[in-house]
């Protein structure tokens, strides 16, 4: 499996990291990606990545929650840092605390978008409460080979298809999927397994029997079990397209 979205350089993990690391392989996980967030925990992600080479693997990008009026001193800082990685991410919009610094948000998520293009990496996108202006950038700065994953999807089918059509987009599943959420299951349920990749977003977001306590990557196989509950298929089916379709869409692989 591949945790396609995991914060192992969190703080949450600085007293154990290396079991934690033991326990993912030990559960299966062979690879993960290192969504970046800003300058403040640049050193963190780098001195992971380091410790762990080959199972961990970067992304480079400002997070929307990192946006203020001085994000051009990030964006810079992000850009002179995307060497090596294998997507631009965690990338996007997010007006749940605050609509303050939703212009600049745009501004930045769209000269990113340019990124991915100019790279031609996948896109990891981070979208809260905007999904219509996620949607508008994404319409607007279309390209051809545009792709990625839709991160920690929650939102409906339909917002799925219709950034389907701007581009092609995998659906991120995490601990989410879990809960008692009728909505996100049959979301899951009506997607083809294609375009389904597996994610922890650990150290948040643990699945059930964990929710409230830390995440961490062994717990994907959780998320795998569940999606095969949903889905009435084997894990084996759901572990081995899951991880096609992450090979593919981050490291060119296919089978
Ligand atoms: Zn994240």
């Amino acid at each position: 499996m591949i945790d396609t979205h995991v914060h192992l350089y969190d703080q949450a993990f600085d007293p154990d990291r290396d079991q934690v690391v033991q326990r993912a392989k030990e559960a299966g996980v062979s690879r993960c990606i290192l969504p970046a967030i800003d300058m403040g925990s640049h050193e963190a992600q780098k001195n992971c990545l380091e410790c762990y080479p080959g199972f961990c693997h970067k992304a480079a990008g400002v997070h929307p929650t990192s946006v203020d009026a001085n994000y051009r001193k990030e964006l810079d800082f992000a850009y002179a840092n995307i060497q090596n990685a294998v997507a631009i991410g965690e990338v996007g919009l997010d007006a749940y605390w605050s609509r303050e610094y939703i212009e600049q948000q745009i501004t930045v998520f769209e000269e990113q978008i340019q990124w991915a293009r100019d790279l031609n990496l996948p896109l990891i996108l981070h979208s809260r409460s905007s999904f219509p202006e996620l949607l508008n950038s994404l319409k607007r700065c279309r390209f051809p080979g545009m792709r990625g994953v839709l991160h920690a999807w929650s939102g409906s089918i339909e917002i799925f298809r219709e950034a389907n059509r701007y581009g092609h987009f995998l659906m991120g599943i995490g601990g989410v999927v879990t809960f008692r959420n009728a909505r996100l299951a049959e979301v899951v349920k009506n997607t083809d397994l294609s375009a389904l990749l597996l994610e922890t977003d650990a150290p948040w977001l643990s699945p059930v029997p964990f929710r409230g306590k830390r995440n961490e990557s062994a717990y994907l196989l959780y998320i795998a079990e569940k999606i095969a509950l949903i889905k009435e298929l084997s894990l084996d089916k759901i572990v081995d397209q899951t991880t096609q379709n992450a090979l593919s869409l981050f490291f060119n692989i296919q089978k």
